[in-house]
């Protein structure tokens, strides 16, 4: 999921200010799959081994996540079909769940606009529950849970969502989803 809101508004500043920064941004998107990407369709499998290769894999994606100025990123994203998902369950932190699991989700909703890595360029609103628990194992093995609420349970979902391959796009109403793709479509062709 994208900062959107931010990037937005802070865009034009940081190209200005910092031209180094917005190349790394640059760069990282450059290495995430994007929209009509394959692999962004697939679901993914549930993560068996916790060795080190996995452990290499978080910390990559943890680190494409901040240079692309996300604050959420799944392993489908990265072409690697593993339940395993980077994102920022609160303002401090940024940690890796793997094989996440949403075992509650509040009936109270909200719908929001939301943004993706792998969808550069659209924003389309999207209804999600406000609160959900997730649970999981860190990538050491270790069991996670975490209560989220707001924009950090809205960014876990559409995380989860990645793992069985579910975009925005197929989550929000038929008329943003047809803006969405014609902003998408003409790219796709020049591509
Ligand atoms: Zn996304």
């Amino acid at each position: 999921m994208s900062e959107h809101d931010e990037e937005i508004e802070g865009q034009v500043i940081e190209q200005e200010l910092d031209p180094e920064r917005e190349t790394r941004r640059r760069f990282a998107l450059a290495q995430i799959r994007q929209y009509p990407d394959a692999a962004l369709k697939m679901a993914a499998r549930p993560v068996e081994l916790f060795d080190d290769e996995l452990v290499k894999l978080a910390e990559r994606m943890k680190q494409l996540m901040h240079e692309a100025s996300g604050i959420g990123l799944a392993a489908t994203q990265v072409g690697v079909l593993q339940r395993l998902f980077v994102f920022q369950p609160n303002d401090e932190d940024t940690v890796a769940v793997v094989n996440p699991e949403i075992v509650e989700r509040s009936e109270e909703t909200d719908v929001a606009d939301e943004g993706c890595l792998s969808i550069q360029g659209v924003t389309v609103p999207v209804e999600r529950s406000l609160e959900v628990t997730l649970v999981g194992k860190d990538e050491h093995g270790q069991d996670v849970r975490y209560e989220l609420e707001g924009y950090f349970a809205r960014c876990a979902q559409h995380e989860a969502d990645h793992l069985d391959g579910v975009l925005m796009l197929d989550r929000t109403t038929a008329e943003a989803r047809r803006e969405a793709l014609a902003v998408l479509r003409p790219r796709i062709v020049l591509q």
